[in-house]
């Protein structure tokens, strides 16, 4: 009796938690890209490249389909350096998609003695192990909306590889539909609301974040922006879906009164609390799966200025 007892009792286990992402998945994804053998991932280095394409081959695990042409890597060039974007595509029931990105590079080095690599764990690694966590989450789900999923290059030298992405003619097919954009940007540590909440930029000239509140599982929270004054809507790439009229808002539990360690060589692993973003990752996968066409489409209001 007590062997079928286990038996039965692990295969429940198996039934309920085998699509969640594991910690472990979240952790192996976010050391990958903060590791020091990827030297801080800046926009023209090998290791940007090569951080393209470790997520281009997560991407193929997850059997995305490809954005535009054959490969996950979307060139573009910046003052004659070369360098990648990355683009998924998993097709729903609708053509009308739901979009979810992150930016993949990250400052680079100094020249000081000692620890001089800035690994960005947080900034944002950690943006990018939530994109990849909803691709394996969503893997073998068949959804209503289609979901592209989307790593920028060059964030941090002026938000450039995203401006690539959307004024790239070839993306407008699939960028025409998005319905809403979730832009990942520092989820690695607690948010000034404590665990399992986040905040969202712009959150005034939407009603995206009253949209994903009114259907949060397991206590997740959307809050307002506290930290207005900082401009962040702005300062992310989410803006450049803005200028396009998509909806698109930067999602991050960063605590900017307190962070020590943005843009700092202590942006590593250590300070990521994997336990929350993993929670936050599935919490994020579980709400959006009950979003379909009909009950989620967030619209501006007449408040955001598209002209910037
Ligand atoms: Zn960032």
């Amino acid at each position: 009796m007590k062997k079928l007892n286990l038996f039965l009792f692990v295969n429940l286990s198996i039934f309920s938690f085998a699509q969640e992402i594991s910690k472990e998945r979240v952790v192996n994804v976010v050391s990958t890209l903060a590791s020091d053998e990827m030297k801080g991932r800046k926009f023209g280095t090998p290791e940007n490249d090569k951080s393209a394409e470790y997520i281009a081959s997560e991407f193929k695990k997850n059997n995305l389909g490809y954005c535009v042409g054959d490969s996950y890597l979307i060139p573009f060039e910046y003052k004659g350096q070369k360098g990648f974007n990355v683009c998924g595509i998993k097709k729903g029931k609708s053509e009308k998609s739901l979009a979810y990105s992150a930016h993949f590079d990250h400052i680079g080095t100094n020249n000081k003695s000692g620890d001089n690599i800035y690994n960005g764990a947080d900034d944002d690694a950690s943006g990018v192990a939530t994109v990849i966590g909803l691709a394996d989450y969503f893997k073998e789900k068949k959804t209503d909306y289609s979901m592209v999923f989307m790593a920028f290059n060059a964030e941090e030298i002026g938000l450039i590889g995203s401006k690539a992405l959307t004024d790239n003619e070839k993306l407008k097919p699939v960028f025409n539909n998005i319905s809403a954009l979730f832009n990942f940007e520092m989820l690695a540590t607690e948010s000034q609301f404590g665990k399992n909440a986040v905040f969202m930029t712009g959150d005034e000239f939407s009603d995206f974040d009253e949209l994903i509140n009114a259907n949060a599982v397991n206590g997740l929270k959307v809050h307002s922006d506290p930290y207005q004054g900082q401009q962040l809507f702005y300062r992310s790439d989410n803006v450049n879906f803005v200028k396009k009229k998509i909806i698109a808002h930067s999602i991050s539990t960063v605590d900017m009164n307190k962070a020590t360690h943005y843009h700092a060589v202590n942006d590593d692993i250590n300070i990521v609390d994997a336990e929350n973003l993993t929670n936050i990752i599935n919490n994020f996968a579980k709400t959006i799966e009950k979003l379909n066409t009909k009950n989620f489409a967030p619209k501006y209001n007449d408040k955001v200025n598209f002209d910037f």
